[in-house]
């Protein structure tokens, strides 16, 4: 299909030639086909906002070109370029920019006078899709007398008011409680699937990324990837069923899953040590032996059937299942609790998890480093992201949006939570000895 709006190698600056001067766009690419739910992703600062406004016809690349419906922006006459800003686009902004001193009702309907609609159709319009909106009765109020969320329903109505073919929205939930947030993406959802509208939505909090097709991940004013999603994104279980599927799918789920984690655990050791250990593992797994009698069999010597480990190992590795296999119960309520409502905050049952995460580790970290680390744990969790990602966030500085951990840290840690979700992580000792 053809692309609605295409950029080529765009770059901006503001403040050119002075000392302030910032490269905002740098060799910017990227095509956007009509239907399309896309998002602009990345740390604040790093150019989102300035790559819709150029989008949006608003600033002017200082080089490459924008394309519109196959014809350069560039190229525009003045009304051109006004008639695509009045129905080519409607905009959204985070904190909404109503008009304070005129009515809800003729927020909505200006766009449309700008026009030239007569004013009974402007009228009847606005009904409409203020009803739609839910925000019918607030018409004869003033944007102030109205909470955030109505606010941007408000805000939502006045740029659908000419029916564009593309919304852009700044930063749409970046002002919202998570309850309005996410009326905010359902409404954003629906127009794009029912009404068949191209959405560009920029944000820098991943999970706001849940409905979006594509995802252009950009830093330091470059589109540093491109990420294309599936159909439905909203929970993907990651769960151990990944060890069936993509690593031995010839083996039962358990028996992969013992296979994996004895040579996660005794790394470094004997092909014999690690299939014992798999062996009485995958017993223990299925509840066929207890805590105490695996702890035993793993200390007792290898001659007479055991893994021959030293106590103090044994007891640990022990201790070590028994705690993963707590938390994959716990994981498992939380995943279903997921399923029924994929919005459910889940605060206790990632809290716990961070506990768990941290058990090992002496390091303290700050109320800050807390909560960064429980956001992208629900995020790792409902698979929005990679672990690669959850990983470079861990070590990211922490002015940065990062959680600040050293990196042999961050790398354990993505190691600890991808074992309890069932993934190899990119650990390629695993798929490694697995192979042998
Ligand atoms: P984002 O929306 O991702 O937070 P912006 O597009 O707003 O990023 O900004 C990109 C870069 O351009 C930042 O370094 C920002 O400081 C700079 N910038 C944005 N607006 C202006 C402006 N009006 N004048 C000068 N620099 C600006
Ligand atoms: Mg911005």
């Amino acid at each position: 299909m053809e692309a609605i709006i295409k950029l080529e190698n765009v770059n901006f600056y503001y403040d050119k030639g002075k000392p302030t001067e910032v490269h905002a766009l740098k060799d910017v690419n990227l095509e956007i086909k009509a239907g399309e739910y896309i998002s602009f992703f990345g740390p604040s600062g790093c150019g989102k906002s300035t790559l819709l406004y150029i989008i949006a016809g608003v600033e002017r690349p200082d080089s490459g070109k924008v394309i519109v419906n196959g014809q350069d922006l560039m190229k525009f006459s003045s009304r051109e370029l006004a008639i695509y800003r009045q129905i080519g686009i409607g905009i959204i902004f985070q904190n909404f920019n109503l008009i304070p001193s005129i009515k809800n009702f003729d927020n909505v309907t200006l766009p449309m006078a700008f026009l030239g609609i007569s004013p009974k159709k402007r009228e009847q319009r606005a009904s409409e899709i203020m009803a739609r909106l839910g925000v019918a009765e607030l018409m004869d109020r003033y944007p102030f007398e109205l909470s955030g969320g109505q606010q941007q329903r408000v805000s939502i109505a006045r740029s659908l008011a000419n029916n564009p073919p593309v919304i852009l929205a700044d930063e749409p939930i970046g002002n919202l409680d998570s309850v309005n947030a996410n009326n905010v993406l359902d409404i954003l959802k629906e127009f794009n699937q029912r009404d068949g509208k191209s959405i560009i939505m920029v944000t820098h909090e991943a999970w706001s990324l849940k409905d979006v097709n594509k995802i252009f991940y950009m830093r330091d004013g470059a589109i540093t990837k491109i990420e294309e999603k599936g159909e439905k994104m909203a929970v993907k279980k990651v769960g151990a069923g990944y060890y069936h599927k993509n690593l031995f799918p010839e083996l039962p789920v358990i028996e992969a899953r013992a296979k994996v984690m004895a040579s996660l655990i005794l790394r470094g050791y004997s092909q014999e040590e690690i299939k014992r250990l798999e062996y009485f593992l995958s017993h223990y797994l299925r509840n066929q032996i207890d805590k105490e009698t695996f702890r035993m069999v793993l200390d007792r010597p290898y001659k007479e059937g055991g893994v021959g480990l030293w106590k103090q190992r044994a007891k640990k590795i022990a201790d070590y299942m028994e705690n993963i296999i707590k938390e994959e119960k716990e994981l498992e309520v939380l995943y279903k609790k997921l399923e029924r409502d994929p919005e459910t905050p889940l605060y206790e049952e990632v809290e716990k998890i961070q506990r768990w995460l941290l058990g090992d580790f002496t390091m303290k970290i700050t109320p800050l480093q807390a909560r960064r680390l429980n956001e992208i744990v629900m995020e790792r969790i409902r698979n929005i992201i990679l672990p690669e990602h959850f990983q470079k966030i861990l070590n990211l500085p922490k002015d940065e949006g990062g959680v600040g951990l050293k990196i042999r840290t961050s790398l354990k840690i993505t190691e600890k939570l991808e074992t309890l979700l069932g993934r190899e992580g990119g650990i390629e000792a695993i798929t490694k000895t697995a192979n042998a």
